[in-house]
């Protein structure tokens, strides 16, 4: 590891010599452009170094400020929800929302500790710099008019300046933290000032600016420490954009918003600039063709969607649309068609990789959202009413074959049946070793959810709960001894989304002498038989996982078969063929609902011990039903009587039918 020197800026002790109370601080003249409309008494004042008249003219012109929309909040019709208000009552006390995963909150103290840990989770430290009660808390002041949440926050504000003072660091070291080995001023800078949470600060603060600038509080004092405070986080962004993905984005979109609000800064211009190029030129890298994010989680995916709409609203309540080419707009559609493929009816996507769940408000609301930018577009109208209005996609199954996401699909209602499988190439952090697996939606259930993601980064304690969930073995797919995926490459063999057999082949490397090709048939749009072979000439226990939603569901190892008996009428039998002798073993199950919150669930795999080279088979027919009562009965066997590189015969039957399944390559 390469060693860091930590030197103590400039910034720090002028800082730490001020700490006390809000100063004029007149170097907050220097950052403006003084020939910037409006400006004139603030500049006269400063000619005459009357700091005071010029800070009060200042204050007033930001008081009086008119031409610079914000399409984030509607400062006429300012709304607080439950939630925010308790937020904001709660910091009064200094019991600060931190993250949804910790709760209750938890208090830090009445001399706040900045560097309170009580968890050694990376996100309960890293969010606690995102001070997301500071805009509730400006809500509240301008719904109840109390000056107490002002007065607070100014309070907050400036002492958070005081206690997290700016030391220099090295770009690629803010990494270090989650491996333990920087403590103390230094340590503490890395989470206070990483990037992500700079820029989120930066965003956030342009709206608290509108919200707190009419109350006592924020005194002309106040503004020139705001306007010091801001500048310098600008700058950080600027010489320290993380080097991609989602990070790099969000810190772009956050710039687009400083420049655009603060246009009075010098560098105002620059900054808009910096960030619409950045998403110009990430927007070309980080969507492949078939409009998929490159990190191959649904939730960054649809975070990646709303930064570019926020940079494009922002162009657009301002005037710079322009700036943006066709090209830019198309993308963002072809990223939310993407989404609107792999989605649920119940507006859920699966939570491969890191995704959280969301929620449903909170989806429709991103389809009302984006329905503001298009206007004309008939299937954005459908989701984002509910189906009230408009029409939905004109597909039902669909390949994103350079992502990897296929979904198989009979429908856009709730009592749809859709599976959508996960089998692209290498993601990046967020993506996670599960090449083949796939989720399962029936008539107002998801069969088989994704085991999720429960808790990112922080000490080895928090790291094991990560890597359960993030395992091979806890998703649907081929493993060999239960290990992770040694490659995650996977290359589509055929995919026919159309008809009564339609079929997706997927081929993925795996293990290093173990390659696993599985074949999904989805027959009569109803239910699914899928052939995993196990081909190469490694040895060991070869493991075919199974994980299965929360409630009841009985285990017949007999017939290597799982029927589900969930109430509702949602439910599903799977059962398991081979050539060779199966054991069905019962494993531990859980999948993550939200951050840190976990539901155990059946999990089983059917364990082949392959002693030579000669491929391991299964078919596998998961049967959805409305009615747990009767199932029918399987039988499923192959018909080439060993692994064919070209292509695959099977034959089954159910309750005594026969059919004939197969493809050539
Ligand atoms: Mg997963």
């Amino acid at each position: 590891m390469k060693i860091t020197k930590y030197i103590l800026s400039f910034t720090f002790l002028l800082v730490a010599l001020c700490a006390e109370a809000q100063q004029l601080r007149k170097e907050a003249f220097d950052l403006l452009n003084l020939d910037y409309p409006g400006l004139e008494k603030v500049k006269a004042a400063c000619d005459q170094q009357q700091w005071d008249e010029a800070a009060k003219a200042l204050l007033d012109y930001y008081r009086q400020r008119t031409g610079i929309g914000h399409p984030d909040i509607d400062m006429k019709n300012i709304k607080i929800s439950k939630e925010e208000q308790k937020w904001a009552d709660d910091a009064l006390d200094h019991t600060f929302f931190v993250h949804k995963g910790y709760q209750p909150s938890y208090n830090y103290g009445k001399d706040i500790n900045w560097q309170y840990w009580p968890v050694q989770d990376n996100e309960l430290r890293w969010q606690l710099h995102r001070h997301k009660w500071f805009t509730p808390m400006g809500k509240a002041y301008r719904i109840s008019g109390d000056e107490k949440y002002a007065k607070e926050w100014a309070y907050q504000y400036m002492d958070w300046i005081k206690k997290n003072p700016l030391t220099t660091v090295e770009k690629e070291e803010y990494e270090l933290v989650s491996a333990g080995e920087v403590k103390g001023n230094a340590e503490n800078v890395r989470f206070a000032w990483r990037p992500l949470e700079v820029s989120n600060r930066l965003q956030d603060q342009t709206l608290q600016f509108l919200l707190f600038v009419p109350s006592k509080a924020f005194t002309p004092e106040f503004l020139t420490e705001f306007l010091i405070n801001y500048h310098r986080h600008a700058l950080h962004i600027l010489g320290n954009y993380s080097d991609q993905g989602n990070h790099l984005l969000f810190e772009a979109q956050r710039m687009v918003y400083a420049g655009t609000f603060f246009p009075e800064f010098k560098e105002a211009a620059g900054w808009r600039k910096s960030g619409i190029s950045i998403l110009n030129r990430e927007i070309k890298k980080q969507v492949y063709p078939d409009g998929g994010q490159y990190e191959l989680d649904p939730h960054y995916h649809l975070a990646a969607i709303n930064i570019f709409c926020k940079a494009l609203r922002m162009a657009d309540v301002n005037g710079f649309r322009q700036e943006f080419p066709a090209e830019y707009v198309n993308t963002v559609k072809s990223m939310i068609e993407f989404y609107a493929n792999i989605c649920f009816p119940d507006y859920s996507n699966p939570c491969f990789s890191d995704a959280k769940l969301g929620d449903r408000p909170a989806e429709i609301r991103n389809y009302q959202d984006w329905l503001k930018l298009f206007p004309d577009c008939e299937w954005i109208r459908y989701y984002a009413t509910e189906g009230r209005e408009g029409t939905p996609l004109p597909n039902l199954s669909h390949g994103a074959l350079t992502s990897g996401f296929f979904t198989f699909r009979n429908g856009w209602k709730q009592d749809a049946t859709v599976m959508v499988v996960k089998a692209g190439p290498k993601g990046e952090w967020h993506c996670q070793p599960d090449n083949g697996t796939f989720e399962l939606w029936f008539n107002g259930r998801n069969l088989f959810p994704d085991s999720g993601s429960y808790v990112y980064a922080g000490d080895d304690e928090v790291m094991k709960l990560r890597n359960w969930f993030r395992r091979t073995s806890s998703h649907n797919t081929l493993t060999l001894d239960e290990k992770n995926l040694q490659t995650t490459q996977s290359v589509t063999k055929l995919w026919k989304p159309e008809g009564n057999e339609q079929i997706l082949v997927t081929e993925n490397p795996h293990y290093d002498g173990l390659k696993h090709r599985r074949s999904v048939f989805f027959v009569d749009q109803s239910y699914f038989v899928i052939v995993d072979e196990a081909i190469g000439s490694a040895k060991g226990t070869v493991n075919l996982n199974y994980h299965l939603c929360e409630g009841t569901v009985n285990v017949d190892g007999k017939n290597n078969s799982l029927t589900t008996a969930y109430d509702g009428p949602s439910n599903m039998k799977l059962q398991c063929f081979a050539e060779k002798k199966v054991s069905m073993k019962e494993k531990e199950g859980w999948r993550s609902t939200a951050y840190r919150v976990r539901v155990p669930r059946t999990a089983v795999s059917f364990d082949i011990d392959k002693k030579d080279s000669e491929a391991i088979r299964y078919i596998t027919i998961i049967y959805p039903s409305k009615n747990a009562a009767s199932f029918p009965v399987f039988k499923a066997k192959f018909l080439n009587k060993s692994f064919d590189e070209n292509g695959v015969r099977i034959e089954i039957s159910v309750d005594g039918k026969k059919r004939q399944l197969e493809y050539k390559l």
